[in-house]
C-alpha cells in the first residue's frame, strides 16, 4: 500500500516506524488500496484526518510522534481513518452497514483492541479502567481485548454496550488474580 510522508516526517522517519506502520496496516484490509500520508506531531497522542473534496476521498493523513510510538497509537489512528471513510461515504448503503465502526474515541479504542493482539502494547486512552489496570496492563490486555470483542458482538442488541464493557472491565480488576500457569508450575516443582 502506498505511503507518503509529510516533509516534517520525512526528516524524522526511522526504519522502525516504517516497519511498525506497515505491520499495522497489514491488519487493515479496508485501507489496502488507499494512499496514506504519514505526518509528524509533537502531541502525546497522534491524530488522524480524512479529507473529502466534493464528495470524493481526497486525502488520508495520520500524524505520529516519533519517539516511543506504540502499535496501539498507530492502530488507533488507522481505526480513525476507517471511521472517517464510513462517515464521508455519502451512499446510504455504507451508513447502514451493520459492521461499520461507529464514530467516537472510546469506540475507536474498542475496535482497535478487538482488531488484533498487535495493538495491545499500550493501554487504551479513552476506555475507562481502574488505574491499577493501566499500571499492570500486560496482565489484563488479553482479557480486556476479549471483552472488547464481546462488546462489539453485543452492540446490536445492547445500546449501552460501552457501559457494559466498562462494568465488565471494573469487575475484571476486582476479580482475584489467577496465577499464570507457568508460575504455578514453578511453584509446585520443589514439591514433586
Ligand atoms: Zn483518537
Amino acid at each position: 500500500m502506498p505511503l507518503r510522508f509529510t516533509p516534517q516526517m520525512k526528516q524524522r522517519v526511522t526504519r522502525r516506524i516504517l516497519e511498525m506502520v506497515q505491520r499495522s496496516l497489514g491488519c487493515f484490509p479496508e485501507l489496502k488500496d488507499a494512499t496514506i500520508t504519514i505526518g509528524y506531531t509533537r502531541k502525546h497522542l497522534g491524530s488522524a484526518t480524512v479529507i473529502y473534496r466534493k464528495g470524493e476521498l481526497y486525502r488520508m493523513i495520520i500524524r505520529l510522534k516519533v519517539r516511543k510510538v506504540t502499535y496501539h497509537t498507530i492502530g488507533h489512528e488507522l481505526t480513525h481513518l476507517v471511521q472517517g471513510l464510513a462517515y464521508g461515504e455519502r451512499s446510504g448503503a455504507r451508513r447502514a452497514d451493520p459492521d461499520r465502526i461507529p464514530t467516537g474515541e472510546t469506540q475507536c479504542d474498542i475496535w482497535t483492541l478487538a482488531r488484533d493482539p498487535l495493538f495491545l502494547d499500550d493501554p487504551p486512552t479513552y476506555i475507562k479502567m481502574p488505574r491499577m489496570m493501566r499500571e499492570r496492563w500486560p496482565d489484563y490486555a488479553e482479557s480486556v481485548r476479549h471483552l472488547c470483542i464481546a462488546a462489539i458482538a453485543k452492540r446490536h442488541t445492547e445500546r449501552r454496550y460501552i457501559r457494559w464493557l466498562e462494568q465488565e472491565i471494573r469487575a475484571l480488576a476486582k476479580a482475584p488474580k489467577r496465577e499464570k500457569s507457568a508460575g504455578a508450575a514453578q511453584l509446585l516443582l520443589p514439591f514433586i
